[in-house]
C-alpha cells in the first residue's frame, strides 16, 4: 500500500538505502519494564534496541540546538515533537547495520505514529504491549533511582497522565488492526520474559541460535 508515496518519502528523508527494516514497537507505561525486557530480547533474538527516550537524552547531552527544548519536555513528562524523535530513530536504524529493531517507548501519541509511518514507510510487525497497574509502575520508578530527572513523583504522575491520554490510544489503534501482543507486566522479570518469548519464538526461528 502506498509504495510510490513511501518511496518518495524515503528519498526526501535520506533513507533510500532500500534496506527493508523489521520493526516491533514496544509500548507500556513508564516503569512497565520495556527497557529491561528489550535487553533480554536483544540477547536472545538479535534485535537492535532503540529506546526513543535514551536517544532523546543522548541528543540533549550532545549539546544539540534542540537540547533545551528536549530537556524541558522530559522534565514535564511531555512528548517531544515527532520531527525530532523520528529523525533520531531513523538515523539510529540506518547506522546500526542491523535490519530488525525494537523501538521502545515510541510512538507515544498519534502524531508520533503518523509521522514515523509517513517518513519511513515502515509499519510495525506487531506491538509488544506491557500492561502494568499504575501502583506497581510507580513503585518501580521510585525504587530504581537511575538518577533520571523525571523519576520524581511529580513528573511520574504527569507521565502517567500523558500515557493514559496520548499513548494508550496508539495501542488501541494497533489493537484494532490485530497487531497488539499484550503481556502481563506486573510479574517478576523472569516470568514476564517467559511470556515475551512466547511472542517472539515462533517468528524468529532463524535468528541467533543461542546455546544456553
Ligand atoms: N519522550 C518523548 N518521545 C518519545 C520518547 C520519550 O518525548 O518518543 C520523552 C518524554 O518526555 C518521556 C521521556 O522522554 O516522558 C522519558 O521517556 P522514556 O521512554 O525513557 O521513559 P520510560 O517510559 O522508559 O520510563
Ligand atoms: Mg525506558
Amino acid at each position: 500500500m502506498g509504495t510510490v508515496v513511501d518511496a518518495a518519502n524515503k528519498e526526501a528523508n535520506g533513507s533510500s538505502s532500500g534496506k527493508k527494516f523489521a520493526v516491533v514497537f514496544v509500548l507500556g507505561g513508564p516503569g512497565s519494564g520495556k527497557g529491561t525486557q528489550c535487553a533480554n530480547i536483544v540477547q536472545q533474538y538479535g534485535y537492535t534496541h532503540l529506546s526513543a527516550g535514551d536517544l532523546l537524552r543522548a541528543e540533549l547531552n550532545s549539546g544539540s540546538e534542540n537540547g533545551t527544548m528536549i530537556q524541558n519536555m522530559i522534565k514535564e513528562g511531555k512528548i517531544v515533537p515527532s520531527e525530532v524523535t523520528v529523525k533520531l530513530l531513523q538515523k539510529a536504524m540506518e547506522e546500526s547495520g542491523n535490519d530488525k529493531f525494537l523501538i521502545d517507548g515510541f510512538p507515544r501519541n498519534e502524531e508520533n505514529r503518523a509521522a514515523f509511518e509517513a517518513v519511513t514507510g515502515i509499519e510495525p510487525q506487531f506491538v509488544l504491549f506491557f500492561d502494568c497497574p499504575e501502583e506497581e509502575m510507580e513503585k518501580r520508578l521510585l525504587g530504581r533511582n537511575l538518577g533520571r530527572e523525571d523519576d520524581n513523583i511529580e513528573t511520574i504522575r504527569k507521565r502517567f497522565k500523558v500515557f493514559l491520554e496520548s499513548s494508550l490510544p496508539v495501542v488501541q489503534y494497533y489493537e484494532n488492526k490485530g497487531k497488539v501482543r499484550k503481556i502481563d507486566a506486573a510479574k517478576p522479570v523472569e516470568e514476564v520474559f517467559v511470556a515475551v518469548k512466547a511472542v517472539f519464538a515462533p517468528i524468529n526461528v532463524e535468528v541467533k541460535g543461542l546455546c544456553c
